[in-house]
C-alpha cells in the first residue's frame, strides 16, 4: 500500500512501520528529554540571576542584527582553518536538521500535511546533504581532537561521549531512511532524491528481504530516538551549552565601543559600600550568561600578549574559572585569590584581542577590569603603577612631572594656545607621554610640523592639559578617572574644544568613546586620520626622499577598538615607503605589552611582550618599524634595544617618516 502511494505522490508515512503506542512512547521520551533541558537551562538561569540587574541590550532589531551577524553567519568562527571548518559543518548541519524534523513534525501533526510532491524531494535531498555535513564535521573534530589538538583547546573526556551521539545520530538517522526506502519499495525516481539513503539501499541492503529490513528499520528508529533525547539531556552539561548561550551572550551584550569600560556608578558604591566585583553577585546577570557561553575554543587564549609572554593570563582561564566558581568544581572559592590570582589581572595589558577574537563576543576585558577594581579599592594596587597613579592624583601625570612642564616638549616652536588662539579649529590634545617622553615628543614635534605646514589653526591646553585618566580606568582606580575626566571635560567645554586630534590612540579611545559618559562630545581624530584627510585634500604632500621599506605596528587601540588600520598606511606611502606588513597586522595586531597600565610595571625582560613583537618585526626585513602610538613608540624602542640585531632598526612614528620624506621639498600648499 505504501509502495503504491509513492507512485503516485512522492511523500512517505513519517512514523511508517511505528505503531500507535510507540509513537506515543516516543513523544514522551522527547518532551521529558525537552522537560530535563528546560530545568537544567533553568538551574543556570538561576545561577545568573543572581548577578546585578542591568548590564544588557533590550533592542530586538539590534539582537537580530546581531544574531544574522555572529551567530548565523559564524562571522568570527570563519578565522581557523580545520577548527572553522568543522564548526560550520557542525552548526550549519545541526541548524538545518533541526529545522527540518520541526517542519516534519509540524507536517505530520498540523492541520495541513504540506510534506508531499516537490517540496518532499527537495526536503529529502537537504536533510541528506546537511546529514552529511554533521557525520563529515563530527569526524574532523574527533581526529583533531585525537591528532591534532591545539593546546588552547578545551577538552574534557565527555566531548567523545558528545561527538559520538552526534555522529552516531547521524549515521542511524541514514541507516533508518535506507532501511525505510529498502522496506516500503519507494520508486527509484523519488528514492534517489535521498541519495545517501537510496545509496546505502542500493548497495548495502540489495539482497535482504523485507521482513528482515523492516525489523531493522524498527531497531534502528529507536536508536535513533534515544539518540535524540540523549543529545536533549546533554547540551546543559556539555560544551553544546553553547548553542542556547552563545546566541544570547551575542544579542545581549552591552553595545559599548570596544575601547569603552563601564562607568562605575559612584551612588551604588555609597549604597552597596562595594567596589568593583569582589563575589560573583557582584558581576552583573548579562556577564554571568556570558561565563555560561564559552565553549572553550582557545582562540582568545591564542591571541593574548600575555599568555604568549609567559605571564600567568589566559583569558580562556579567566572565564573558565570563573564559570567554575559559578556551581562548578570550584563553587563557593574566593574569587579573588582562589580563583583567580592578582598576577593574573594585572598581566592584562587590555588590548582587547580575546574579545575581538571570541566567536560569542564574552567581554574578558570588563570581567577582569571588574575584578581589578575591587584589588585597587581594597588597596592591594602597590609597587610602580601604584607610585604612577599617585603621581596622576598629585601633578595630572603619571611621570611625576610638574604641570608646569606641559610644554617643554614644544620648545621653540612656538605652539599656540588656548588662550593665545581662542578661535583654533583643532585642539591638539598632546597627552601625558609625548608632554615627557623624550621619544614620544619627537612625534608631537613633527606632527607639529605637519599640522603648520598644512595651515590647520590648531592650539594645545598646555598647562591646563591633564591625564585623560587611561592608565588609571584600566588599572582599575575608576574614582582617579572620574575626577580626571570630570575636569577635563569641564576644560575642554570651557575651552569650546569641538574637535580634537591627538598622537596617542589611548587619549583618542578616552576622549572619544568613554568621555561622553561624562558629558563631554567631540569629533576625536588620531593624527593618522587627519593627516590622510590633509593629504587627500592635497594641503599636505608626500617629498622627493624614499622612506624604502617599513613595517608598520598598528597600536591596539587605534586599529583594533577603533578600527583604523588604512590612516597610518596612507601617511606612509605619502612618505615614500613600501609597507612590509608583519603576519598579525591591522585589526589582528599584537599588543606592544603597554596597554591596561602595564606600562608602569616592571617586568622581567623574558616577559616583555615587546620582544615578542620585536622579532616579528625584524622577520619583515624593514630596517625602519612605524608605528602611531606614543606607548608603542616607547615599547618598540625597547623590544629592538633589547633583541638581537633589533639596534639597527629604526623605531619611529608614522609623522616623522612623513616629515623625513619631505626634507628634502617642502609641500607648496594651495590656497586654504
Ligand atoms: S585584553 Fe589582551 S592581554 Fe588582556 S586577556 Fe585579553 S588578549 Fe590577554
Ligand atoms: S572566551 Fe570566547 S574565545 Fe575564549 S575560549 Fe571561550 S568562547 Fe573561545
Amino acid at each position: 500500500m505504501e509502495a503504491a502511494n509513492s507512485l503516485v505522490t512522492p511523500t512517505r508515512d513519517v512514523f511508517v512501520n511505528i505503531a500507535p503506542w510507540m509513537q506515543a512512547v516516543f513523544y514522551a521520551m522527547i518532551l521529558a528529554s525537552l522537560g530535563v533541558l528546560s530545568w537544567q537551562v533553568w538551574a543556570r538561569a538561576r545561577l545568573w540571576r543572581q548577578g546585578q540587574p542591568g548590564g544588557s541590550e533590550r533592542d530586538w532589531r539590534l539582537w537580530l542584527r546581531r544574531l544574522a551577524t555572529y551567530a548565523l553567519s559564524q562571522k568570527r568562527v570563519h578565522r581557523k582553518s580545520l577548527g572553522a571548518a568543522l564548526h560550520v559543518l557542525l552548526f550549519s548541519g545541526f541548524v538545518v536538521l533541526t529545522i527540518g524534523t520541526t517542519l516534519l513534525m509540524i507536517a505530520d501533526n498540523g492541520p495541513v500535511n504540506f510534506h508531499h510532491g516537490w517540496y518532499y524531494l527537495f526536503y529529502e535531498l537537504t536533510m541528506d546533504v546537511f546529514g552529511v555535513a554533521v557525520c563529515v564535521g563530527c569526524l574532523l573534530a574527533l581526529y583533531r581532537r585525537a591528532f591534532g589538538r591545539p593546546a588552547s583547546l578545551g577538552h574534557k573526556r565527555r566531548d567523545w561521549a558528545l561527538l559520538g551521539v552526534l555522529l552516531m545520530l547521524s549515521l542511524s538517522g541514514f541507516a533508518v531512511e535506507a532501511l525505510r526506502l529498502h522496506f516500503t519499495q519507494v520508486p527509484g525516481s523519488i528514492a534517489r532524491w535521498s541519495v545517501i539513503g537510496s545509496a546505502i539501499d542500493m548497495t548495502l541492503l540489495r539482497d535482504l528481504d523485507l521482513g528482515t529490513t523492516r525489523a531493522m528499520h524498527l531497531g534502528f528508529w529507536w536508536v535513533h530516538a534515544v539518540l535524540v533525547a540523549a543529545l536533549f539531556i546533554s547540551i546543559p552539561v556539555t560544551r553544546f551549552m553553547h548553542v542556547l548561550t552563545g546566541p544570547m551572550n551575542i544579542a545581549t551584550r552591552p553595545s559599548r565601543a570596544m575601547g569603552a569600560l563601564a562607568p562605575l556608578k559612584l551612588e551604588d558604591v555609597e549604597k552597596t559600600g562595594r567596589v568593583g566585583v569582589a563575589s560573583l553577585g557582584d558581576f552583573n546577570r548579562q556577564q554571568l550568561l556570558s561565563l555560561d557561553s564559552c565553549m572553550e575554543c582557545g582562540r582568545c587564549e591564542d591571541a593574548c600578549p600575555a599568555w604568549a609572554s609567559g605571564k600567568p593570563l589566559s583569558p580562556k582561564a579567566v572565564v573558565v574559572n570563573l564559570r567554575d566558581a559559578m556551581g562548578g568544581k570550584r563553587n563557593g572559592q574566593p574569587l579573588h585569590g582562589a580563583v583567580i590570582s592578582p598576577e593574573t589581572l594585572w598581566a592584562c595589558t587590555m588590548c582587547q584581542a580575546c574579545v575581538s577574537e571570541c566567536p560569542v563576543l564574552i567581554g574578558h576585558v570588563d570581567l577582569i577590569s571588574d575584578l581589578r577594581r575591587h584589588l585597587v579599592g581594597e588597596g592591594q594596587i602597590t609597587g610602580s603603577p601604584a607610585k604612577a597613579m599617585s603621581q596622576v592624583a598629585r601633578q595630572f601625570n603619571p611621570y611625576g612631572r610638574s604641570p608646569t612642564d606641559r610644554l617643554t616638549w614644544a620648545e621653540g616652536l612656538q605652539v599656540p594656545t588656548v588662550e593665545s588662539n581662542p578661535d583654533f579649529d583643532y585642539l591638539f590634545w598632546v597627552g601625558c607621554a609625548a608632554s615627557f617622553d623624550r621619544r614620544a615628543q619627537k612625534a608631537a614635534r613633527a606632527t607639529v610640523q605637519l599640522l603648520r605646514e598644512a595651515q590647520v589653526n590648531f592650539a594645545v591646553l598646555g598647562r591646563e592639559e591633564h591625564c585623560t585618566g587611561d592608565p588609571a580606568r584600566r588599572l582599575g582606580d575608576e574614582f582617579l578617572f572620574q575626577e580626571l575626566a570630570q575636569g577635563n571635560v569641564e576644560t575642554l567645554n570651557t575651552r569650546k574644544v569641538e574637535k580634537i586630534v591627538s598622537t596617542c590612540p589611548h587619549c583618542v579611545n578616552t576622549l572619544k568613546n568613554e568621555y561622553s559618559q561624562f558629558g563631554g562630545h567631540y569629533t576625536v581624530q588620531h593624527h593618522s586620520q587627519l593627516l590622510t584627510e590633509l593629504v587627500s585634500t592635497g594641503r599636505l604632500r608626500g617629498g622627493m626622499k624614499s622612506n624604502g621599506t617599513i613595517t608598520l605596528h598598528d597600536p591596539c587601540y587605534l586599529a583594533r577598538a577603533n578600527d583604523e588600520a588604512d590612516a597610518p598606511r596612507v601617511v606612509l606611502r605619502t612618505a615614500g615607503g613600501t609597507i612590509s606588513e608583519m603576519p598579525r597586522h591591522g585589526a589582528k595586531t599584537f599588543c606592544c605589552g603597554a596597554g591596561g597600565g602595564r606600562m608602569w610595571f616592571e617586568e622581567p625582560q623574558t616577559q616583555r611582550v615587546s620582544g615578542l613583537r620585536a622579532k616579528e618585526a625584524m622577520g619583515t626585513g624593514a630596517r625602519t618599524l612605524a608605528t602611531a602610538c606614543p606607548f608603542c613608540l616607547n615599547m618598540m624602542s625597547d623590544g629592538m634595544a633589547s633583541t638581537a640585531g633589533g639596534e639597527q632598526v629604526r623605531v619611529v612614528d608614522i609623522a616623522e617618516v612623513l616629515v623625513e620624506s619631505r626634507a628634502e621639498r617642502p609641500t607648496v600648499l594651495p590656497a586654504l
